[in-house]
């Protein structure tokens, strides 16, 4: 089984419309994972049913009990994350919205006032598709273990389902722990942008991350026709990188409306799923995904 994450250096520039339209065009179904935990919107264009999901209990969180608590203020002192305030009434509390659960306070309170417990900070779900199981997760708001929420989902999506050709990861955008998380054991990504400087900007930083992985990298290039000078810029990028360009997705309108239909382009008969399937084709024959 190959794993493919599909993956951008910003977001908004198509990526989860291209590991749907993907997952469309394959003729067998696939293992499907949205590692984008912090919006997950590939069940949005897919068709799920079935859902079930698990809590993912995160970061740990500290509290006070009151009851031991001499409000000595110490803990306050150590806290590097200003996560304890006193109260008008002189009572130190706990911001759980604050709490990094590192345990100092816990550490330094000589009275054993501080109980540091699990909290649930998001759920790892599991819903039947047309196109293979998706695998996708809800991070709550506040919680900041997107990284390793990336690594449960991928986790629980590899102990479901192996028996499939492939395995593709719609990716977190950017360049910080989720990315790396979900980069991390995948063969190929595919890096999906489009003609703007910022995207180009955060596609090298991207392609950096992918190089230092020692992965294999294919390139789609979204909405072409909307600046031709800067598409023949990122194709002359990616020969200089020797990336591979397996699709050109032009400007469509019907994206747009595909989305605001909660579907996939893939489904209409448009030129955009027409790049699609192309793309598709291109990278399982590079990957030796049978068709
Ligand atoms: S260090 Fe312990 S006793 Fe002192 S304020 Fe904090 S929780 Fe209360
Ligand atoms: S666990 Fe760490 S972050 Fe949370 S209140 Fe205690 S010292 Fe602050």
């Amino acid at each position: 089984m190959k794993t493919i994450a599909v993956m951008s250096g910003k977001g908004g520039t198509g990526k989860t419309m291209v590991a749907a339209g993907f997952s469309v065009f394959s003729d067998e179904k696939l293992l499907l994972a949205d590692c984008d935990v912090d919006a997950a919107n590939l069940s949005l264009l897919l068709e799920t049913s079935n859902t079930e999901c698990r809590p993912f209990m995160g970061l740990e969180c500290a509290a006070i009990d009151q009851t031991k608590c001499v409000g000595c203020g110490i803990c306050q002192v150590y806290c590097r994350f200003s996560a304890i305030s006193q109260g008008d009434d002189g009572i130190f509390c706990i911001n759980p919205l604050k709490c990094e659960g590192c345990g100092v306070c816990s550490l330094v309170c000589r009275e054993g006032a501080v109980v540091i417990s699990e909290r649930q900070s998001g759920e790892v779900c599991r819903s039947d598709t047309p196109h293979g199981p998706l695998f996708h997760a809800e991070l709550f708001p506040g919680s900041g273990t997107s990284g390793r929420l990336v690594f449960e989902v991928k986790k629980d999506a590899l102990n479901d389902e192996p028996n499939v050709p492939a395995f593709l990861i719609d990716g977190p955008p950017g360049i910080g722990c989720p990315v790396i998380s979900a980069i991390s054991g995948v063969d190929a990504v595919v890096l999906v942008t489009e003609p703007g400087i910022s995207a180009l900007h955060d596609l090298r930083r991207l392609v950096t991350i992918c190089r230092q992985f020692g992965v294999q990298m294919f390139l789609v290039l979204n909405k072409a026709d909307l600046d031709e000078e800067r598409a023949e810029y990122v194709r002359r990028y990616c020969a200089d990188e020797k990336i591979e360009i397996i699709g050109t997705i032009p400007f469509d309108p019907a994206v747009i409306e595909a989305a605001r239909r909660g579907e996939s382009v893939a489904g209409m008969d448009t030129p955009a799923a027409e790049s699609l399937k192309k793309s598709w084709k291109a990278l399982s024959a590079a990957m030796g995904i049978s068709q």
